[in-house]
């Protein structure tokens, strides 16, 4: 046919990769969800998704022309790759162009928790300095502090590496354990937050991932334990987290990433020893354009010569 391919869009996606897509497809911008009535000559024409967030499975059961979807961010828990698989639809996200900015994220949220800097700098904003006084000490210290990152992939190396000159122990948890590394391998999250004071989790969101971090993983972890959480909100069973934190099972939690985003638990936003973050580890405005532009790259690399750069391993490239 003498018309262009056309690239689905499902709800918001950053402005870069409808510009970039526009200058080679038909770009066809839908609402986030599931689809209601999908025209029939817009059916047959799209071949491809770009999605940041949640594609709805509806749209991979009606558009049986489609042949590759195209994910923002490294974590495709947003897409049923099982479904895509099923169907000989290649998936593809954007990892390693994000690597140092989510490492760098996770080292000033550790440091946020442990040191309360967003709450020192409120206190000197709200002048309390001047009328009260000196910002109470922390009574937690990074210093000699024995680290356990659950996820030892491409950010988890990252985020290791970052750690090494703050003098802090580091070891890890991953199922299979890593060839060529020398930080301490733990062979369950158990034992590891038993053996750990601080706990780092940059995991995938996924079956195998959902809710681990229950009263048991605090309870190890214990009194003097420091959680943060840059991989996904879906690992951790928030009410045993809040209780935790109110109980003084552990000490302190930084948490970037949340069960149910944007709706951040009320038993945590009242909490005074948690730091929070609305999911920023990789947005700024640089490497945001990078994973807009391996969005767009890994589409047209598709329909150009069916190559595509970083695929994920559950579903089929085909030669
Ligand atoms: P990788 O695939 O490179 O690394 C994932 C690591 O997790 C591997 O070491 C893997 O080892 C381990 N892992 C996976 N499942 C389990 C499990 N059930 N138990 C223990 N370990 C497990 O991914 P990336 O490092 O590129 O990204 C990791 C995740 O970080 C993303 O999937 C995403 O969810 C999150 N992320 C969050 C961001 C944010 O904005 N907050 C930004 C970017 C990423 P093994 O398979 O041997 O178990």
């Amino acid at each position: 046919s003498d018309k262009p391919i056309a690239v689905l869009v499902p709800g918001r996606i950053h402005p870069r990769v409808v510009e970039r897509l526009k200058e080679r497809f038909e770009v066809v911008s839908v609402p986030m969800g599931s689809p209601t009535e999908v025209a029939p000559d817009l059916r047959d024409r799209v071949r491809g998704v770009a999605i940041s967030g949640v594609l709805d499975n509806g749209w991979i059961n009606s558009l049986p022309n489609l042949e590759i979807v195209s994910n923002f961010g490294v974590g495709y828990d947003g897409v049923d790759t099982k479904k895509a698989a099923e169907y000989g639809i290649i998936v593809t996200h954007t990892p390693d162009v994000l690597n140092d900015e989510v490492a760098d994220t996770t080292i000033a949220l550790l440091l946020n928790t442990v040191r309360q800097y967003p709450r020192a700098e409120n206190y000197l904003r709200e002048g309390r300095w001047k009328s009260e006084g000196p910002f109470p000490l922390t009574p937690l210290s990074l210093k000699g502090r024995k680290v356990g990152i659950l996820g030892l992939g491409r950010i988890g190396m990252e985020i290791a590496k970052r750690l090494e000159p703050f003098k802090v122990e580091i070891g890890y948890h991953t199922r299979s354990r890593r060839d060529g590394v020398g930080y301490t391998y733990y062979s369950s999250l158990k034992e590891m937050a038993e053996a750990v004071d601080t706990l780092i989790s940059v995991v995938p969101g996924s079956a195998a991932t959902h809710k681990i971090f229950t009263t048991e993983i605090f309870e190890a972890l214990g009194p003097n334990g420091v959680f943060i959480n840059v991989g996904r909100g879906t690992s951790v069973n928030e009410d045993d987290l809040i209780a935790a934190l109110k109980n003084n099972t552990i000490a302190a939690a930084g948490l970037d990433v949340f069960y149910d985003e944007p709706n951040v638990p009320g038993g945590l936003l009242d909490l005074p020893n948690v730091s929070l973050l609305p999911h920023v580890a990789s947005a700024s405005i640089p490497t945001r354009n990078a994973m807009a532009d391996l969005v767009v790259d890994n589409l047209i690399g598709w329909f150009k010569d069916k190559t595509v750069i970083t695929p994920v391993p559950e579903t089929p490239v085909k030669a």
